[in-house]
């Protein structure tokens, strides 16, 4: 790692804006955004249309060797995933591959199959990392940590109006109750649960606009950056 090089862990429950807001800060701080929530999406889309049960451990531990996962960066500039030569970017974002990444990266052999590459990413850019145990496991030395929270019901609330521009509606009561067992489960897992790094700096976007967190955070990132 040069001298100059950093990394950004931001850790924090789905719907707190962290993928949002990582990528605007990777464009204005030109480091690479690594969004590790694709990285399990993947491994739970490969058990879903495979028809492996998420949650059968030695199952999916057996189909590991059989997984090929690339991030790619695309002219966009955007993360791409592939999975055994198939770009599976859109795939991964389907509702059904939420439920088996969460399942899947509960599963200690999962987690460990795809450390070393998260850290090789960080080892070669200076990057901003999403994801639940970025401060805690995967970067424990990142210079900056963020963990971004808000509340349950305003991430339900971005969620639903997420899936609804994306076609694909679902009620609100639903949504909330979805993120809520996504949450608990991250939460209670007992492998690398969601939980903020001793030394994270905590920023709630509860009652923030996007603008208003953006300026929040690049003056928190900034001001560790400097120390
Ligand atoms: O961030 P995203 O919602 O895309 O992540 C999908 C799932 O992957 C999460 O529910 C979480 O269980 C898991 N995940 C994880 N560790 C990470 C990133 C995501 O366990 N670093």
């Amino acid at each position: 790692m040069s001298e100059k090089q950093f990394a950004v862990a931001l850790d924090g429950p789905s719907g707190a804006g962290k993928s949002t807001l990582a990528k605007a800060i990777a464009a204005k701080l030109r480091i690479l955004y690594v969004d590790t929530g694709a990285i399990y999406r993947s491994i739970g889309c490969y058990a879903f249309q495979n028809g492996i049960d998420g949650k059968d451990a030695p199952a999916v531990t057996a189909a590991l060797p059989h997984i090929h996962i690339e991030v790619r960066y695309g002219d966009d500039g955007l993360q791409h995933m592939i999975l055994n030569g198939t770009d599976v970017t859109k795939e991964i974002r389907l509702p059904e591959v939420s439920l088996y990444a969460s399942q899947v990266s509960a599963i200690p052999a999962v987690r460990a199959f795809l450390l070393q590459m998260q850290r090789d990413m960080a080892a070669k850019n200076s990057v901003i990392m999403d994801g639940r145990d970025i401060g805690t496991v995967v970067l424990p030395d990142a210079k900056v940590k963020i963990y971004l929270d808000a509340s349950a019901e305003v991430r339900a609330r971005r969620r639903e109006k997420e899936l609804a521009e994306r076609g694909t509606p679902k009620p609100y009561e639903e949504v909330l109750r979805e993120v809520n067992e996504r949450d608990w489960a991250d939460m209670h897992r007992e492998i690398a649960p969601l939980r903020p790094a001793d030394d994270a700096i905590m920023v709630d976007t509860s009652d923030v606009d996007f603008e208003g967190a953006l300026s929040l955070l690049l003056d928190v990132i900034r001001g560790r950056l400097a120390d």
